[in-house]
């Protein structure tokens, strides 16, 4: 049994939908298909679930949200016509939207997650419409029904152990199963989302739980790239990658896999296949436990904006028993998770994205002030990190120093450098306006051929 997960791209019209269509008909054993909200049909379009966002926040600013309503209904409107479904369906959808955001909006996270969660359910109804329109015993089937359960923290949920033996019993549904990605209910009986582009979990999720053969993931491009193409024209393709260094270099930028989705497929040793569905021929990047490597090869180099340090200096603060935990503890306090901890002998920097300190930073400069006595406490906003990773730099001898050296000739000043809590990556904060010419250097440096 596959598992086939379509991102928003692959849903965003009528042509797209048809290719998915086509796609999963041609295969028996793709018969779990998960689907995003429709996505952008060109550059200047915008995804439903940004729609959705804007239909929520006018309504929690006090309007009626309709008109921005009637944008989303008007996408699925033009799919549903294009596609011949019936206005049945159409109605049902409509019905669904404007429901959604007429809802209670007393609780602005579990609200926000309501609407969100629509574009997906909606799409998943479209799909399995489609499907059953083609001759296909097809069926859309809710998260709630599945037994998919989520914590309650809106917007940013995790999946909750006990869901797994829940979602098992799918694979002896009958025909093809259509799961709306993106969101699950709490124990409580809200419906929470994943972070955005959340759909990928999803489907790791039904994968690990159904035991798939393999979990395809169908996007917009034939392969993952070593490197960011639109940095780098011409990035050579990658045809294997372990989940360490796709759970890393996702986590570090490589938009095309969300890196929490490596998770469950690693769990249950689920094979990953990141495929296009625009040109379902080509083999696609296969994530798996292992691959062969040849030491010292870098497999990616990936690059992630929008991070901040908070730098926190305290003399003889190597002599202070609990000082670390303390200082964590305030981040803990604040509900802040960080994202890394470079530290001297006098000094810590906790790294933080941005966007997750901002509402909190005054508080926070204030508690580590009074409540440890910091002596400096400075916050440097505008970091990037670059992550260079590969299962070969487990074995070799130098590639730091060919690293450091390259950024040096490129005249990009190294704000942080964290190698050795990973074996097979090498991290670098360098200023988000240093960080394209640094990763162009640095694929110069690691992949001279290509
Ligand atoms: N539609 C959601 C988003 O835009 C989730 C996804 O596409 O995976 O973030």
């Amino acid at each position: 049994m596959k598992v086939c997960k379509f991102g928003g791209s692959s849903l965003a019209d009528a042509a797209q939908v048809t290719k998915v269509r086509d796609i999963v008909l041609a295969d028996p054993d793709r018969r779990l298909v998960v689907v995003s909200a429709p996505g952008k049909r060109n550059k200047a379009d915008t995804k439903v679930t940004d729609l959705l966002i804007a239909a929520a926040e006018a309504r929690l600013a006090g309007g009626d949200g309709v008109a921005e309503t009637a944008r989303v209904v008007d996408r699925y409107a033009g799919m549903v016509r294009d596609l011949k479904l019936g206005d049945a369906v159409l109605g049902d959808i409509t019905a669904d939207l404007n429901r959604c955001v007429a809802s209670d909006r007393s609780h602005r996270g579990r609200y926000l997650d309501r609407v969100k969660a629509a574009g997906e359910d909606n799409s998943a109804r479209l799909m399995a419409a489609v499907f059953r329109a083609a001759g296909a015993d097809a069926s859309y089937v809710s998260p709630k029904d599945a037994g998919l359960l989520l914590s309650d923290e809106f917007g940013n949920a995790r999946v909750l152990p006990e869901s797994y033996a829940r979602l098992e019993s799918l694979k002896r549904r009958r025909g093809i199963v259509v799961f709306p990605g993106f969101f699950g209910m709490t124990p409580g009986g809200d419906v929470a989302t994943f972070p955005r582009g959340g759909s990928d979990i999803t489907g790791s999720i039904l994968a690990a739980a159904v035991r798939a053969d393999v979990y395809e993931n169908f996007t917009d491009v034939d392969h993952v790239y070593s490197t960011d193409p639109r940095v780098v024209p011409g990035a050579t393709p990658i045809h294997e990658l372990t989940y360490r260094e796709m759970r890393e270099l996702s986590y570090a930028g490589f938009g095309v896999f969300h890196d929490e989705a490596v998770v469950p497929a690693v769990e249950a040793g689920i094979p990953i296949c990141i495929r296009n569905t625009n040109r379902p021929d080509a083999p696609g990047t296969w994530v798996k436990p292992e691959r062969k490597f040849e030491p010292g090869r870098v497999v990616g180099i990936a690059c992630g904006d929008g991070f901040a340090t908070v730098f926190v200096s305290k003399y003889l603060m190597n002599r202070e028993v609990g000082f670390g935990r303390r200082l964590l503890q305030i981040f803990e306090d604040e509900g802040l998770s960080y994202e890394h901890i470079p530290s001297g002998i006098d000094n810590l920097s906790v790294i933080l994205r941005e966007g997750v300190l901002a509402p909190k930073e005054a508080h926070v400069i204030e508690r580590i002030r009074t409540e440890l006595g910091a002596t400096d406490i400075e916050v440097e906003r505008g970091l990037a990190l670059i992550m260079i990773v590969g299962e070969g730099m487990r074995y070799t001898v130098g590639l730091a120093a060919r690293a450091t050296r390259t950024l040096a000739d490129a005249g990009v000043n190294i704000e942080m450098l964290n190698q050795g809590s990973s074996e097979i990556s090498m991290m670098f904060g360098v200023k988000s306006v240093d960080a394209h010419k640094a990763v162009r250097a640095l694929y110069r440096e690691f992949f001279p051929t290509e």
